[in-house]
């Protein structure tokens, strides 16, 4: 009988209803945390201002949880979505959400930038109730050119942090992340790499000093946490070894004058074999040179299916054009850079133009911390210690005409990342690493086509394990990815638990 219910399955129900209904609502819970909040500080301002949630505002709450959340995969109906969003405006406010979080046995996610690739910093699977922690108000910058260092908060972008060098001088820089919008949070700790990181290392490689908050709430710099955590922090990934309110970074010297350029060849320009080439210099060029290669099948897709493959090389250079050529007649001529593909700009104008801004953008739009890259996407990456034969090649291409718009972005290693040791911080590829792959797959339909997509991307790993790194093979973990069978789920890690905090 369909309506028949078993004593057993009435009691499940009943027990399911009286645990819906014991539940805290989130405006309880919102209540509580703010209580405690300010139990925990002086807080001596509106502080509801800094609070979004569901009960509250559903408009204002879907905005603010949207605001800088990169995989539109997470944002959908079905993602678990927190019970409210905390802003704080200074440090001791993030200090008591972490006393408060712990002692309300509220699951806690941090964000800074919102760029985590499987939304890890704003949803939280099989772990209720959560809230989101938002760093985005604590964005100073200051930069001090007499010690050669700055501190960046969180929550700034890169991009902040690089015009506010720039600010103070057109010879300084730091070598983190391409994309202008990352926030400087959660992305040197996972090792933040860059343009120049074959002449400076990551990132995290030339971080000097944190500021971080540990599980009782306590702020602790490099002194007081110690060398491990120290060491923990530059590279082992966010929302693993407490909350990272500010870094103290290393500037490092560019020249007034730096170049860039963009060459495409497609498979009828002899693509596949200036790939090839590519593959046996990259990592062995001038360590003022990385050019980086972005490769995507291009042209019209007809019932013939006369795609091709596009491989764009996008340099950029650490001094002028002259000597630009220099270099390239050496050791890449195959790619046929002329003078006339050259750029001479500005270090910032040459990490606008990398990061897809047009070059009329003043440098002051690096200040929107707007993200030119929303998607639903699905990101993998590999890294690769012998050169891809070109047969190996011509197997991807066919791979990457069957995807609607996959994308592979592949960077250089050697020079300083070849020099620094493996265990010098978490982040382990260095010797040996010629480059590393970035695997895409983004779509705009969201949930109609994912599965396919998801599908693609599988088979194409699959195929590439013949050719990447072995035993283990190795991922970037700022690009991590949900494990689809068995094994660790990071969305599953609890950082206070990690912490010992409860
Ligand atoms: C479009 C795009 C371009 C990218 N380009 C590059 C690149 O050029 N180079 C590169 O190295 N990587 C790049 N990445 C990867 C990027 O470095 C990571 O996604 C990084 O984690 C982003 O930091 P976030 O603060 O923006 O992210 P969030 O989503 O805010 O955080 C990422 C992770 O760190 C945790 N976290 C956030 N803030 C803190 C904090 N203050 N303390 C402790 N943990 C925290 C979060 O909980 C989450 O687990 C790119 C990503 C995207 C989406």
């Amino acid at each position: 009988m369909a309506f028949a219910i078993s004593t057993r399955n009435a009691v499940a129900i009943l027990v399911t209803l009286l645990l819906v209904s014991a539940r805290p609502s989130s405006s309880t819970l919102q209540q509580d945390f703010i209580h405690c909040l300010v139990d925990n500080t002086d807080m001596a301002f509106p502080i509801r201002a800094s609070f979004f949630s569901p009960d509250q505002n559903a408009t204002l709450f879907k905005e603010e949880l949207e605001s800088t959340a990169q995989n539109l995969r997470y944002l959908t109906q079905s993602n678990p979505k927190p019970v409210f969003i905390f802003e704080p405006l200074y440090e001791t406010h993030v200090q008591a959400a972490v006393v408060c979080a712990k002692k309300l046995q509220l699951h806690m996610r941090l964000r800074s930038g919102g760029h985590d690739y499987e939304g890890l910093s704003f949803v939280a699977e099989n772990v209720t109730p959560f809230v989101v922690v938002d760093l985005s108000k604590l964005r100073q910058i200051d930069v001090d050119l007499d010690s050669n260092s700055a501190w960046a908060h969180a929550g700034a972008t890169v991009g902040e942090v690089y015009y506010r060098i720039q600010e103070k001088s057109q010879t300084h820089g730091f070598p983190a992340g391409l994309c202008s919008s990352l926030g400087i949070g959660g992305h040197l700790v996972g090792g933040a790499y860059g343009s120049m990181m074959r002449k400076f290392g990551l990132g995290a490689d030339n971080v000097l000093d944190a500021r971080i908050i540990d599980a009782n709430g306590k702020i602790l710099d490099r002194a007081a946490m110690g060398e491990d955590v120290f060491w923990a922090i530059r590279g082992a990934g966010g929302g693993s070894f407490g909350v990272i309110l500010a870094w103290k970074i290393k500037l490092v010297p560019v020249p007034a004058t730096v170049t860039v350029f963009t060459v495409t060849k497609t498979l009828e320009q002899d693509g596949t074999n200036v790939l090839y080439k590519w593959q046996q210099v990259a990592d062995k060029l001038d360590e003022d040179l990385f050019i980086r290669v972005i490769i995507q099948p291009a042209g019209k897709t007809t019932k013939t299916g006369n795609r091709t493959i596009s491989t764009s090389y996008q340099g950029q250079f650490l001094g002028d054009s002259n000597r630009l050529m220099q270099v390239m007649q050496k050791s890449f001529p195959e790619l046929g850079l002329t003078k006339k593909d050259c750029i001479e700009m500005s270090w910032i104008k040459s990490v606008m133009y990398i990061a897809g801004f047009p070059n009329s953008a003043p440098p002051e739009a690096l200040l929107a911390g707007k993200s030119l890259f929303k998607n639903h996407f699905k990101a993998k990456s590999d890294f690769v210690e012998e050169p891809i034969p070109v047969e190996g090649l011509e197997g991807l291409w066919k791979k990457l005409l069957k995807e609607d718009s996959p994308l592979t972005i592949w960077n250089p290693y050697g020079g300083m990342m070849s020099r620094i040791s493996e265990s010098e911080t978490p982040f382990p590829h260095r010797k040996g690493t010629l480059f590393k792959i970035q695997w895409l797959s983004t779509w705009s339909d969201g949930k109609a086509s994912e599965a396919r997509h998801i599908e693609w991307m599988r088979d194409m790993y699959s195929y590439m394990e013949q050719y990447v790194s072995k035993k283990p093979r190795r991922a970037y973990v700022n690009y991590r990815v949900m494990l689809e069978s068995g094994g660790l789920k990071y969305s599953d890690k609890d950082w206070l638990m990690e912490l010992g905090g409860r």
